[in-house]
């Protein structure tokens, strides 16, 4: 029976690790980084914590061993991914990378598009005082440097340590988001501009849509380049392929 790691951490590994698992055809091993402290029931084997590098995984596909790896990590996931295709390369392992599509400029969209954390700090909107950062924990320290600065930083988990912002307000928060609340919670802030990276998808893209209804300009950090391969956009498209590899293996 094809043995298959999924590399999660986001709706849509969930999403195909509940239907996937129902294919008696095919062993699958879900696995996380460990980051968030109590991450939805995912069906079927899980594994926890890095594999130590690209090489690292490429030893535990050989010893496992894996017939197919699927990278279903978020987009913004730029080291696992770049870990996965060198590490199927070496075992020489299919490999399967499943991105949701970007999201694209609309009509009455203000993005000012950048490509890290440290130029987001450097294209906040001036005279922007009042800030919604949506980037996770490990990218605000480059705003350290907006002491006039409050911001609205809303998180999935709480934080291990103090936020590095000299004025700003925690929010927790797992999307789902309805646009409406998130227009009630940008009004409520008096938010003048937001910070957010091009995730795609739908289960966060509320904040963009009362961005643009309220006329708010958005920093957008882009996302970065994910290595070539074959890719797929969504969840059925993955297993369509699945299936197809899970009846070709012998
Ligand atoms: P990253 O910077 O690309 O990866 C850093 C290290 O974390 C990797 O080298 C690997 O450690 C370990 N790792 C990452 N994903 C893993 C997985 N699915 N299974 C086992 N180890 C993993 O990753 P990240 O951006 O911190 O994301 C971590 C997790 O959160 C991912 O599962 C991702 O899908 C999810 N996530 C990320 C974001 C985001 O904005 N970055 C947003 C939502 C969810 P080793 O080198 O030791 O193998």
């Amino acid at each position: 029976m094809p043995r298959l790691l999924l590399l999660g951490g986001t709706r849509e590994a969930l999403d195909l690790a509940q239907v996937a698992s129902g294919n008696p055809r095919l062993e699958i091993v879900s696995s996380l980084a460990g980051r968030t402290r109590a991450p939805a029931h995912i069906p079927g084997e899980v594994r926890v914590g890095g594999f130590g590098g690209a090489e690292g995984l490429a030893r535990y596909l050989e010893a496992q061993p894996i017939d197919l790896l699927v990278d279903a990590t978020h987009p913004f996931a730029e080291t696992m991914a770049g870990n996965a295709a060198e590490a199927c390369r070496e075992a020489g392992v299919p490999r399967l990378k499943l991105l949701r599509p970007a999201w694209n400029r609309q009509a009455g969209d203000r993005w000012i598009e950048v490509d890290s954390a440290e130029q987001a700090a450097e294209a906040l909107p001036d005279p922007a005082r009042r800030v919604f950062l949506t980037i996770g924990q490990r990218d605000l320290q480059a705003f350290a440097r907006h002491p006039e600065v409050w911001f609205l930083v809303r998180l999935i988990d709480p934080p291990d340590l103090p936020l590095p912002l000299a004025r700003h307000e925690l929010l927790l928060g797992r999307g789902p988001f309805a646009e409406a609340d998130e227009i009630a919670l940008l009004r409520a802030h008096r938010i003048e501009a937001l910070v957010a990276k091009n995730s795609g998808g739908k289960l966060t893209h509320a904040k963009i849509a009362a961005a643009r209804r309220l006329g708010l300009p958005v920093v957008m950090r882009r996302r970065p380049q994910a290595p070539p391969g074959e890719t797929v956009e969504t969840v059925d498209q993955a297993l369509a392929r699945i299936a197809a590899r899970a009846a070709e293996h012998p």
